[in-house]
């Protein structure tokens, strides 16, 4: 099989590591791709937000699965036209792209089809959102309704604070994101990440995981595109994990199905877990980041068969093979990331580090200058391995972490302290 894979994160070096264990892989190309990337694949220069372009270049290179990882060019219309054009896509339709582009849209399916949520308000003007809001009292939950790159929910611990985000969001700050906001209860509880393949009909569960939003340790300070994850969740128990399917996506995506737009590809559902019983915090239409790193070290060259058979609607016959084992990644940031960080120091010892099934080191934010990797980004490095038990997979990812030469890049210390 020839694949593209579309995309430059962490996510998208964990989808072609794990693709490339494959044997069915002839050819992988990945647009447009990073310094890590480029040493085990080919990367193309491709604006992987315009449809025409992608499809011409799939059929230009004889494409025989596209695998979309960020969500931009799903809700594009990316996976549409290249549906259209007869590819097969792994990523939903821009009409099923909406359960991340919409947060009023995915409290209607919620509904719609009765699956556990926080209860919710839906607002056009500012007014009858702080009535709203003085009317539910603190705290409580403002959020942009469109896509915000993760930065337009508000957790608002007073009336006025909450006021003041609406009064934001509608003065233009989220720009055209916060032109409506929905009004959510304050959920308690743990929160996780669970993981689910579509095909349009069939549900097939791939991993759970946690994620340490906050750049802190002890998860304190401001929030993050996440600074590291590991898998699988504890709180994702048989039980739990089975109602979620039952009462959640189950019914979410029988619903999308009820009205023509079915989803297909991977499903990231946030959950809310509190006494036994999880409920949604939202959906996001592609893998986490980085979330995927750790499941895609779990599930190795198999994850390319699974996305396939998603695909191709042949998820009924497909199954996951575990092993009973744990994986972590630590993010290794630039110093002042989330804020302000210096681009272009260079990272030194890569060359030197084990590269196996138990240890991978994914590029997130890198480029190469002068035959050395340097950091252009805020998150720059993955460290990632797998073990088994979770302590295992710690110890070897911070080995990693020590063997990495960057001065100018940090990471929190404490990834997984609350499984541990
Ligand atoms: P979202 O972008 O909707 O996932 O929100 C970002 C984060 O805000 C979530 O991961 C939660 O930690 C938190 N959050 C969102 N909605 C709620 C809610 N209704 N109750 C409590 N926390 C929430």
């Amino acid at each position: 099989m020839n694949i593209l894979i579309l995309g430059s994160g962490g996510r998208e070096h964990a989808l072609a590591w794990a693709t490339l264990q494959n044997p069915k892989c002839d050819k992988l190309i990945v647009a447009p791709g990073n310094a890590g990337i480029a040493l085990i694949a080919e990367c193309a220069r491709l604006d992987i937000e315009d449809g025409n372009a992608v499809a011409e270049f799939a059929g230009e290179n004889a494409i025989d699965l596209v695998i979309v990882g960020p969500e931009a060019p799903l809700a594009a219309g990316v996976a549409d036209r290249l549906r259209d054009a007869g590819f097969a896509v792994f990523g939903p339709s821009a009409a099923a792209a909406r359960l991340e582009a919409s947060k009023s849209f995915t409290k209607e399916i919620c509904d719609a089809a009765q699956a556990p949520t926080a209860a919710y308000g839906h607002f056009t003007d500012a007014e009858a959102a702080k009535a709203h809001v003085r009317a539910e009292g603190a705290p409580i939950v403002v959020k942009a309704d469109g896509l915000a790159a993760g930065k337009g929910v508000i957790i608002a611990e007073s009336v006025d604070e909450a006021c003041a985000a609406i009064e934001d969001m509608f003065g233009g700050s989220f720009g055209a994101a916060g032109a409506e906001v929905v009004i959510e209860e304050f959920m308690t509880g743990e929160e996780a990440s669970f993981f689910v393949l579509v095909d349009g009909e069939t549900c097939l569960p791939v991993g759970t995981a946690q994620d340490h939003k906050r750049v802190g340790e002890g998860d304190t300070g401001p929030n993050t595109g996440g600074m590291g994850a590991y898998s699988p969740a504890p709180v994702m128990t048989p039980e739990v994990t089975q109602r979620a399917l039952d009462e959640i996506v189950r019914p979410t995506m029988a619903e999308m199905a009820r009205r023509g737009t079915p989803y297909q590809g991977v499903l990231y559902v946030g959950l809310m877990i509190e006494d036994g019983a999880p409920r949604l915090v939202e959906y996001n239409v592609r893998f986490g980041d980085p979330e995927c790193q750790v499941l895609m070290m779990r599930l190795g060259a198999q994850a390319l068969d699974l996305m396939q058979a998603a695909a191709e609607g042949r998820l009924a016959e497909a199954q996951v093979t575990w092993a009973d084992d744990h994986a972590m990644t630590v993010v290794l940031a630039a110093r002042g990331y989330p804020g302000a960080y210096e681009k272009g120091s260079v990272i030194k010892g890569l060359d030197a580090l084990p590269e196996d099934s138990f240890h991978m080191t994914f590029h997130a934010g890198t480029t190469t200058k002068d035959g050395a990797v340097t950091a252009s980004g805020g998150r720059v490095l993955n460290a990632t391995a797998r073990g088994a038990t979770l302590a295992e997979a710690q110890a070897r990812a911070y080995a990693l972490v020590d063997a990495i030469d960057w001065p100018e890049g940090f990471c929190r210390r404490d990834i997984g302290w609350r499984a541990l």
